[in-house]
Parts: C-alpha cells; structure tokens; sequence
C-alpha cells in the first residue's frame, strides 16, 4: 500500500545537471519498496506539484537516493531551490516493474534512466545474488554522467557484465555506438529466459520494446519506464 510521508533532504550531491538527493524519514521509518520502484515526490505546501521518481537506492538502506535531472521545468525548477535540511513530501511505491529475484536480466539504460537499474543492481550486489546481469548504459558524455564509476566496480568484481557508451564525446575504451538491440539479443544464449528492463528516452524504450516482441519475448518480461 502507497505511504504518504514528509522526509528531510540530508545531501545533495551535484553532477552536471543531476542532483543526488539523499532523503530521511521524519518518523525513521522509511517506506517499504521493491528494487525498481518508484516513489512521487511533492511539495508540502502545494501537494498538487509532484512528479515521479525512481528510486536508486535498495530497499535495506536507511535513506532513499533519488538522481533528478534538472531540466528547468515546473518541478525540477522547485527541486533546485532546495537545500540540505528542508523538507520534502514521498508518496508511494509505486510501478509494476519491480525486480523480484530472477537470475538473467539484461538492462538498459539512457541517461537517467539508470536510476532504477541502481536500486536493483545495488539490490543485487548487497544480497550476492548469483546470475547473468547485463547493462548497457548509454548517455551523452562520461563526464557528469550518474553512477558510471559506481557501476564499473560492480562489472570488475562480476556482479554484472557493464557495456557503456558516450554517444556524443570519445571516451575510450568506451563505444560511441548506439546501441543495437539485435546485437544486444544475439549475444545471449536462450534470449527467452531473460527478462528485459528498459529506461530512457520514449523513443529508445518503444522501439526496443516493439523488437523484443517481435523476438517471441513475452510482454510480462519486458519492464519498461520511459523518461530520460
Ligand atoms: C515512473 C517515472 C520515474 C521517473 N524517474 C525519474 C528519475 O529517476 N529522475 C529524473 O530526473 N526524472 C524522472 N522522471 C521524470 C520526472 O517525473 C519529471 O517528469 C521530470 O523531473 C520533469 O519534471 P518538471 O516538472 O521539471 O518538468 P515539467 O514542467 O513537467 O515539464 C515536462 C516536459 O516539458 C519539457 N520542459 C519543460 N521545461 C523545460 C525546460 N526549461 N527545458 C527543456 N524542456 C523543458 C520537457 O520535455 C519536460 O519533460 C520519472 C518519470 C516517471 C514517469
């Protein structure tokens, strides 16, 4: 059941235009989610101004962490006057697209859209669960892009297999290619066990969702969010 709670921002990390926010529970009693999740967000005073967020922390922190990219819109533009010690509203969990536990996943990410691969990657590392994870990550540069140094030290240690591209700056050894989906599929064996998370751009998520079910992939294994 969505909780409805006030929270206090304790950090707020900047990277380029990401904020990383690290938020506590007034009471200490953080609402309960799964990794994947997402949560709404909303001003205390005004609840009609919210928006949804995805939540980058695993369900055993103490805090959520939420990575908001600051577009100068209606909410982003309120995020940004923010500061540590103000509060905030957290409404949720919300979204079907939970990671329950599988052991062969494939994620890809654009841009912000990596923040709920976080909460189940993170999820996934805590609890050593053992399984073919897979990442493609793709966002305009390396530089101010969320997580990359994070997720680098999950793919050395083996708890995924990290695949990164920076479309728009050279970044070697990193591929400015775009990620092709058919390619993506050909490297698996038994693509059909594998459940598929997808988060970006509207565009990225429809077309890649529209290839996997023409793969014979079922719709219940295809999870995706578009934002980003
Ligand atoms: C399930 C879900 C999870 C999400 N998780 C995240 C997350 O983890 N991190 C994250 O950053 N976002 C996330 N979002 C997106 C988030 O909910 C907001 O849509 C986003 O932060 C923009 O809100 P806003 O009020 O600032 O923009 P709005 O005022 O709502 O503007 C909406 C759109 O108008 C355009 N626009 C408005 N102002 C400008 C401007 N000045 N410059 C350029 N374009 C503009 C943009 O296209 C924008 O998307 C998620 C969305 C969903 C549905």
């Amino acid at each position: 059941m969505p909780e409805s709670k006030l929270y206090i921002i304790r950090s707020i990390q900047s990277m380029g235009d990401t904020r990383i926010l690290k938020l506590f529970p007034e009471d200490g009693k953080s609402i309960g989610f799964l990794p994947g999740q997402f949560i709404n967000l909303f001003k205390i005073d005004d609840k009609a101004l919210t928006r949804a967020y995805s939540i980058a922390s695993p369900p055993s922190w103490p805090y959520l962490e939420l990575a908001i990219q600051i577009i100068g819109g209606k909410f982003t533009s309120y995020l940004d006057t923010l500061k540590v010690g103000d509060k905030i509203g957290v409404m949720g969990p919300f979204g079907k697209n939970e990671y329950k536990g599988g052991k062969k996943a494939v994620m890809i990410a654009g841009g912000i859209g990596i923040t709920p691969m976080m909460g189940m990657i993170r999820h996934i590392a805590e609890k050593r669960i053992q399984g073919d994870f897979r990442l493609y990550y793709f966002a305009k540069q390396m530089s101010n892009t969320a997580y990359v140094s994070e997720l680098m030290s999950y793919s050395s240690q083996g708890i995924i297999k990290a695949d990164f591209r920076f479309t728009r700056e050279e970044s070697l050894p990193f591929s400015k290619e775009r990620i092709d989906i058919e390619k993506v599929i050909a490297e698996l064996d038994d693509f059909k066990q594998y459940e598929f998370y997808l988060c970006g751009p509207v565009a990225m998520v429809n077309s890649f969702s529209d290839v996997l079910i023409s793969k014979g992939i079922a719709k219940e294994q295809i999870k995706a969010d578009a934002f980003g």
